[in-house]
C-alpha cells in the first residue's frame, strides 16, 4: 500500500509518494503512476459540505497515502493560507451560460501556484526523517513557472531554488516578478537564448554525473519542481471537487449531474488532474483540450498520432507555447490499462523519430473523455473583447484560448467550466491590445494602469507594487555557462 507509484514505463522497483516526490522523474525516464486510482471513490457528497481545505486534506490523503493525516493539514494550512487574495481559494463566477474556474488569486497570479504553493512543503515534510541532504531545485521557465517556483521555495530551510528564464522573451511583468524576488536561497539568471535551449541544458545538467558527484560530495542534490512531479499534479485535483462543490451550492449542478470543463492546455498537467478527479469518482461528462496555434495535442486527438516535428508558434498565450506535453505519458498508462511495453515503445518513438501512433483502441478510450480545440492568436484577441464587451469579464489570453473552444463546442446541457488559469493583469500588453487599445511603446506598468482606468477593474497589488521592488538579480549567461552558474548558487544560497 504505501509503495504505491511506480513508473509509467516499468511496473518493478515501486516507491511511496514521498520518494516519488523528492525523485520527480522515475529512474528510467518514466513518470510516476499510481494503480490504486480507481479504487478510490470519494464520497461526492461529503465533498459538497466541506471547504476547499478539507478537500484537499482528502485528495491528497488519497494521493499521498504515505504522508500522515498531521503532515497533510499542516502542509495544506501553509499553501492555501493568507497569501491567497480569495478566502475560498479558488472561485467558480458566472461566465454567460457558463462558469470560470478563477485559478490565479494565488501569490504569483498564475494557476501554478496551487501546485508550488504545495510541492515545497511536502518536499520538507517528505525528506524530515530521510538524512540531511539540502536540495537544489533547479528549473526554467518561460514565464510563470519561475516566479510560482521562487515564491513557493523562497525561505524553505535546507532548499535553494535556481530559475533560469530566455532574455527578452518574457513579459515585462513577468521579469520583474522574477529579477526582484527576496529570500537568502533564491538565485535567478537570464539565458541568451530560447525557453528550448534553458530547458535542454536543465535536463543535461541534471543528467551530468560528474557535477553530481562533486555536489554529493558537499551534501547537495539537484531537484526538479517540473509538473511531472506528483507533489505538483496531486494538489491540482482538488479543485475539479471543490469547483464542483461550488456548483452544487449554487444550484448550476445537482449531486451527481455530470460536468464538463475546458482547460487551456500546455504540458497536460492541468487537464490530467481532470482526468484524475475523474477516475476518482467525480462525474466528469468531457475534458476538453484547448490549444493555442501549436496544436500538437488537437492534432494528437484527432488523428492518433502525436508529431513534434512542426514549427513552434510564438503566441500571446505562452505557457501554452510547448510541443512536447510530457504529462500525455501518464495518459497513454492509463488509457492503454497499464500496459507499460507500449508506453515505453511509444516514448522510444517520440524521442528517436519525433512522433508515435496510439493504437485505435487507445484512442477510443481517450476520445471517450476527451474533446479538443484551438485558438489562433486572432480568435484569442477577438474572445478576449466579446468576454469584456459581452459578458463584462476580463479574461487573460490563456483562458480566452480556453473560452474560444469552449465557445464552439455544442452545449451539452451539462453545466460547463472554463479553467481560468492567470490574472489578465500578467499580460496586461496583450489584453489592451485585444481591447482594441495602442499599446506601441508603453511599458507594461503602463498598460496596467491604462488597463484599469479602461475597464475600472483593478490590478492585483502582487503586480502592481512590483514597480516598487529593487531589481536583486541581473545575471545574464550564454548556455553554455549554466552548470557553472548552478554550482556557483549552491556555493552561495546553501553554503
Ligand atoms: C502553465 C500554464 C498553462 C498550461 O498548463 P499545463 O498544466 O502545462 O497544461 C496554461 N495557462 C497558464 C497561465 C499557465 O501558466
Amino acid at each position: 500500500m504505501t509503495s504505491f507509484y511506480h513508473s509509467t514505463r516499468s511496473s518493478a522497483d515501486p516507491v511511496t509518494s514521498k520518494q516519488a516526490i523528492l525523485a520527480g522523474i522515475a529512474p528510467d525516464g518514466g513518470l510516476y503512476v499510481t494503480d490504486a486510482l480507481g479504487g478510490t471513490t470519494l464520497a461526492l457528497e461529503g465533498v459538497c459540505d466541506q471547504t476547499f481545505h478539507e478537500t484537499a486534506r482528502l485528495v491528497l490523503g488519497t494521493l499521498l497515502p504515505d504522508f500522515s493525516a498531521e503532515e497533510l493539514a499542516s502542509c495544506v494550512e501553509g499553501a492555501y493560507g493568507p497569501q491567497w487574495d480569495a478566502a475560498s481559494v479558488c472561485p467558480v463566477t458566472p461566465l454567460g451560460d457558463d462558469w470560470l474556474l478563477e485559478l490565479y488569486h494565488g501569490p504569483t497570479c498564475a494557476f501554478k501556484d496551487v501546485a508550488l504553493q504545495m510541492l515545497p512543503r511536502l518536499m520538507s515534510a517528505a525528506r524530515s526523517g530521510a538524512g540531511d541532504r539540502r536540495v537544489m531545485i533547479v528549473t526554467a521557465t518561460s514565464g510563470d513557472t519561475g516566479k510560482a517556483a521562487l515564491e513557493g521555495f523562497s525561505g524553505v530551510a535546507g532548499t535553494g531554488v535556481t530559475v533560469f528564464y530566455p532574455e527578452g522573451k518574457v513579459s515585462d511583468v513577468q521579469r520583474l516578478q522574477m529579477v526582484t524576488q527576496d529570500g537568502d536561497n533564491v538565485a535567478v539568471c537570464a539565458v541568451r537564448g530560447t525557453f528550448d535551449d534553458c530547458q535542454g541544458e536543465v535536463k543535461r545538467i541534471f543528467a551530468d554525473r560528474a557535477l553530481a558527484e562533486r555536489l554529493d560530495g558537499r551534501g547537495i542534490v539537484l531537484s526538479s519542481a517540473n509538473s511531472i512531479n506528483v507533489g505538483r499534479l496531486a494538489p491540482q485535483v482538488t479543485y475539479y471537487f471543490d469547483s464542483y462543490a461550488q456548483l452544487v451550492r449554487a444550484g448550476a449542478a445537482k449531486l451527481g449531474d455530470e460536468v464538463t470543463f475546458c482547460v487551456p492546455t500546455g504540458n497536460f498537467g492541468d487537464v490530467l488532474a481532470g482526468y484524475f478527479a475523474r477516475r476518482m469518482g467525480l462525474p466528469v461528462r468531457r475534458l476538453v483540450v484547448a490549444s493555442n496555434a501549436n496544436d500538437v495535442l488537437t492534432d494528437f486527438l484527432t488523428t492518433g498520432t502525436y508529431d513534434r516535428r512542426r514549427e513552434f508558434h510564438k503566441t500571446i498565450s505562452p505557457s501554452m507555447d510547448i510541443l512536447v506535453s510530457s504529462n500525455l505519458e501518464r495518459l497513454l498508462y492509463y488509457a492503454s490499462d497499464g500496459d507499460c511495453e507500449l508506453v515505453s515503445s511509444l516514448m522510444a518513438d517520440l524521442a528517436e523519430k519525433g512522433a508515435y501512433t496510439v493504437p485505435e483502441r487507445v484512442m477510443d478510450e481517450i476520445r471517450s473523455v476527451f474533446s479538443c480545440g484551438r485558438a489562433s492568436d486572432d480568435e484569442t484577441r477577438a474572445t478576449i473583447r466579446s468576454t469584456w464587451d459581452e459578458l463584462g469579464v476580463l479574461i487573460d489570453p490563456h483562458t480566452a484560448v480556453a473560452k474560444h473552444v469552449l465557445d464552439a463546442l455544442p452545449a451539452d446541457g451539462s453545466a460547463r467550466v472554463c479553467l481560468s488559469t492567470a490574472s489578465p493583469y500578467k499580460f496586461s500588453a496583450d489584453v489592451l491590445a485585444a481591447l482594441g487599445e495602442k499599446v506601441e511603446g508603453m511599458s507594461g506598468f503602463a498598460c496596467m494602469d491604462a488597463l484599469e482606468r479602461l475597464t475600472g477593474t483593478v490590478a492585483p497589488s502582487q503586480l502592481s507594487r512590483l514597480r516598487e521592488r529593487a531589481e536583486l538579480h541581473d545575471d545574464v549567461c550564454d548556455r553554455a555557462g549554466m552548470g557553472a552558474f548552478v554550482e556557483a548558487a549552491c556555493e552561495r544560497v546553501l553554503g
